[in-house]
C-alpha cells in the first residue's frame, strides 16, 4: 500500500477532506443518495482513461480543450469536474479518407497533442510513463498521454513505430476495424473479400509485437479478432491490455472479449508479470444488447439519410470531416433510448468477476461513440461510477484499482519488460523491418 493510499484510507474513517482537487461545486441528486464517502473515494484516487477520440477535434475543428463542450466529452472543465488524472488521446487515422497518407496523418494527430500541452502548460502535460502520470497528478495536472489506434499508422514499418515510440505514443491498437497486412480484425474478419493472416499475426506482426515489447508501447488488443487476439497474447512477452472493449457474455457483438479472452488477459505476460488490464468501453452499443439490436435494425434507413447529407454536403463543395459524420450518427443514436448506467455498471462487475478485481479498468471511448449509458454526458460524470460501485459494495480500495491502480500496475510491468529485453538485445533476430509485399 502506498503512503498517500493508505494516508485515503485514514482521512475516509475520520471523515476528514483530502488534500485533492476542488470538489465540484454543484452536487447532482445521486450525490445526494449516496453517503459522502463515494465522493471522497473518487477526489483520492488516479483516474485513467485509456481512450478518447479528442485529437480529430482538435485538428479539424481547431477544438481546444478550453472551450465548452459544444457536443464532445471531454474539455478542461470536464476533467476537473470528474477528477479525471490521465487520458490517453487517441491517434486514430481514418483508413479510406487517408488512404495512401496514414503515417501523414498519425504525424499531424500526435501534434495536435503536443500543441495542445505546449498551449496549455498550467492545466495540462504530456506524459510518457507511469511516474509522469503521478507527477502530473501531484501537479494537478491533466495528464496527457497517446496511443495509435489501428497498426495501419505505422505502413508495415518498424522504424515508423519506433519513431511514433520517440514522439511519445505508449499504446498501439493492432488493428482498429479494418484488417491491416499483418493482423485482422473484428471489424472485418467476416469479410471474404479483405485478405486475412493464416494465424492471426504474420511474421511481420509478430515482429511488431516484439519491438512494441522491446521499445515499452503497451500492445492493445481492443479490435483484433479472435484468432489475432489469442495469437498476439501467446506473441506477446509483456502483459497485454483491451484499452476500450467490453463484455461479450454480456452484450454479444464481436468488439466485446469472451469471458476466455478476460481470463487470458489477466493472465497474459511473462512469468513476473501481474497480468493484463480490461478497460471498459462506455459505449451504449457495447454494453446494452438492446441497444446494439435497435442501432442494427436502423442500419439500412441511417445509411440511406447519412448518404444523402453527406451526397449533398459534397454538392456544396465541403470536405468531409469526422466530425460531420459523427454528428449525423449522433442524431441517429439519438432516436434510441440511452441504456441505464447500471448497464455500463454490469459490465465492470463482470470482467472483475471473471478475470479479477486486479483486471478491470476504464477506456471510455469518449469522442468516439454516438451513445453512452444515462448520466454519462462528459468526463465530469464520472464521479457516478464510483458512486455506483460504492452503491454495490466495492471497497475504496477496489475502486481505486478500478479507476486507475490497475492500469498504472499494468504499465509498469510493461516497462520492466521492455528493460529486460534492451538488455538482453539480439537474442531474438527480428524476421524483417517491412512487410513483405503479398501481392
Ligand atoms: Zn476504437
Amino acid at each position: 500500500m502506498r503512503p498517500l493510499r493508505l494516508f485515503a484510507l485514514i482521512a475516509l474513517t475520520l471523515s476528514i477532506p483530502l488534500p485533492s482537487r476542488p470538489q465540484p461545486t454543484t452536487k447532482t441528486s445521486s450525490h445526494k443518495r449516496q453517503p459522502i464517502a463515494a465522493d471522497l473515494v473518487h477526489r483520492s484516487a488516479i483516474v485513467i482513461d485509456t481512450h478518447a477520440d479528442t485529437p480529430q477535434r482538435m485538428l479539424d475543428d481547431h477544438y481546444d480543450l478550453t472551450q465548452p463542450l459544444d457536443g464532445g466529452y471531454l474539455n478542461f472543465a470536464s476533467a476537473k469536474q470528474g477528477n479525471l488524472g490521465a487520458e490517453f488521446f487517441s491517434i486514430w487515422v481514418e483508413p479510406k479518407l487517408y488512404e495512401g497518407h496514414y503515417a501523414r496523418r498519425t504525424l499531424e494527430l500526435i501534434d495536435t497533442v503536443l500543441q495542445q500541452a505546449a498551449a496549455h502548460p498550467d492545466k495540462m502535460m504530456m506524459a510518457y510513463s507511469p511516474d509522469d502520470i503521478e507527477r502530473a497528478h501531484r501537479e494537478h495536472k491533466l495528464a496527457a498521454l497517446m496511443g495509435i489506434e489501428g497498426g495501419h499508422s505505422i505502413e508495415d514499418s518498424l522504424g515508423l513505430l519506433r519513431d511514433d515510440y520517440r514522439l511519445g505514443v505508449r499504446y498501439m491498437t493492432l488493428t482498429w476495424s479494418n484488417s491491416n497486412n499483418w493482423a485482422d480484425s473484428s471489424g472485418d474478419a467476416d469479410d471474404p473479400t479483405v485478405h486475412h493472416t493464416q494465424d492471426g499475426l504474420t511474421d511481420f506482426g509478430k515482429d511488431v509485437v516484439y519491438e512494441m515489447n522491446r521499445l515499452g508501447m503497451m500492445v492493445d488488443i481492443s479490435h483484433v479478432s479472435d484468432k489475432t487476439f489469442y495469437r498476439a497474447v501467446i506473441t506477446s512477452r509483456a502483459p497485454v491490455f483491451a484499452s476500450h472493449s467490453s463484455a461479450r457474455a454480456l452484450t454479444n457483438v464481436p468488439r466485446n472479449m469472451t469471458d476466455d479472452m478476460l481470463r487470458a488477459v489477466a493472465r497474459s505476460g511473462g512469468p513476473n508479470s501481474h497480468g493484463g488490464v480490461v478497460q471498459v468501453n462506455f459505449y451504449s452499443g457495447f454494453i446494452s444488447d438492446a441497444w446494439a439490436q435497435a442501432w442494427k435494425a436502423q442500419a439500412p434507413e441511417r445509411k440511406a439519410g447519412e448518404d444523402a447529407q453527406i451526397a449533398q454536403w459534397k454538392s456544396e463543395g465541403k470536405t468531409i470531416t469526422y466530425a460531420m459524420t459523427d454528428a449525423l450518427d449522433k442524431q441517429w443514436a439519438a432516436k434510441i433510448p440511452r441504456p441505464p448506467l447500471s448497464a455500463l455498471i454490469d459490465h465492470i462487475d463482470h470482467i472483475a468477476k471473471v478475470a479479477g478485481i486486479d483486471h478491470v479498468g476504464l477506456g471510455s471511448d469518449f469522442d468516439g461513440i454516438p451513445s453512452s449509458p444515462e448520466g454519462i454526458d462528459s468526463a465530469a460524470d464520472l464521479p457516478k461510477i464510483t458512486a455506483a460501485l460504492i452503491e454495490r459494495g466495492y471497497s475504496p480500495e477496489d475502486c481505486h484499482k478500478i479507476l486507475g491502480a490497475n492500469f498504472l500496475r499494468f504499465f509498469r510491468d510493461v516497462q520492466a519488460t521492455a528493460k529486460e529485453l534492451q538488455a538482453q538485445s539480439g537474442e531474438r533476430p527480428k524476421i524483417t523491418d517491412q512487410q513483405p509485399f503479398r501481392k
